[in-house]
């Protein structure tokens, strides 16, 4: 049954509401962001984000294009210090600690925070050499064989060892676009990260490579707290535990994600999910 009283299509909602939205989570945060905005230049691309992601879950992060799910995530791990012009405040604390604090160095930030892209970008090397690269430079492994069984570990996790196990010297770039994309994911976790942001990262692969990373990141929760970007809702609804809705830059609402399908407190979400507009 549908809330007839909640909140109205009117986006500058209270002063309140902007401050709660997302703040549900606290106790069994991993990351917690407080007020945060991005700029790119004089464009205010996201707007006072509060918003916990807790350890073991799966968020899904959904909205019209261009509303700043990508910007987002990429506060997470710093991406946006790449970009010239982006400037963020706000706070993001990550297991407590302030990631944007004079003290971080973001090298280790991005393999504590990995990322996998939209388009499988795997590095023009070895299938091993792209898993062995991370651990070799944060130095993980003592010996070769320690790093041979971190490649093996980290393939085994991503659901590609089998199917690589006797090319391991054959371009990552050789594999099709679903093992390459599960190549990157074993690239991300062979550095031990604790989260993974992901930007859509089955919109360049079919139906059954598609299966294959949803099937993988309900495995991956166990150990890693997974952050994906999505513009499909059915994705959200199989992947996730919780959902985020944005919409121009702004936290609209977040909850379980089977409620926010079914029962969302916002007339923006229920437009979007119904198909009304993006
Ligand atoms: P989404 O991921 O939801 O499609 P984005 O985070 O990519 O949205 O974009 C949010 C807003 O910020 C959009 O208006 C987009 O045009 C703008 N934007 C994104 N990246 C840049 C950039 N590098 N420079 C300027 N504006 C940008």
């Amino acid at each position: 049954m549908r809330d007839k009283n909640r909140a109205s299509p009117d986006i500058n909602y209270s002063r309140e509401h902007r401050e709660t939205v997302g703040e549900i989570l606290s106790a069994n945060a991993r990351i917690q962001c407080r007020k945060v905005n991005v700029y790119y230049g004089d464009k205010h691309a996201i707007q006072d984000v509060t918003l916990d992601i807790g350890r073991n879950e799966v968020i899904a992060l959904i909205g019209p294009s261009g509303c700043g799910k990508s910007t987002f995530i990429r506060c997470l791990n710093r991406m946006n210090d790449t970009v010239p012009g982006c400037r963020v405040t706000g706070e993001i604390l990550m297991d407590g600690r302030a990631i944007y604090g004079p003290d971080i160095d973001v090298v280790p930030l991005r393999a504590q925070v990995g990322m996998v892209f939209q388009k499988p970008n795997p590095f023009p090397k070895s299938i091993f050499e792209n898993v062995a690269y991370g651990p070799r430079i944060h130095g993980l492994a003592l010996s070769k064989a320690e790093l041979e069984e971190i490649v093996e570990v980290s393939l085994r996790r991503a659901g590609l060892w089998d199917e690589v196990k006797d090319r391991l010297n054959h371009p990552g770039t050789g594999l099709s676009g679903g093992q390459q994309q599960r190549l990157c994911i074993a690239r991300t976790i062979a550095v031990n990260p604790e989260v993974i942001l992901m930007d859509e990262p089955c919109s360049a692969l079919d139906p059954i490579a598609t299966a294959k990373i949803e099937q993988l990141l309900d495995e991956l929760r166990s150990q890693f707290t997974i952050a994906i970007v999505t513009h499909s809702m059915q994705q959200a609804a199989r992947v996730s535990q919780r959902t985020a809705y944005f919409h121009l830059g702004r936290l609209i609402e977040v909850g379980e994600t089977a409620q926010v399908f079914t029962n969302p407190q916002h007339q923006l979400t229920e437009d979007y999910i119904t198909g009304r507009f993006g």
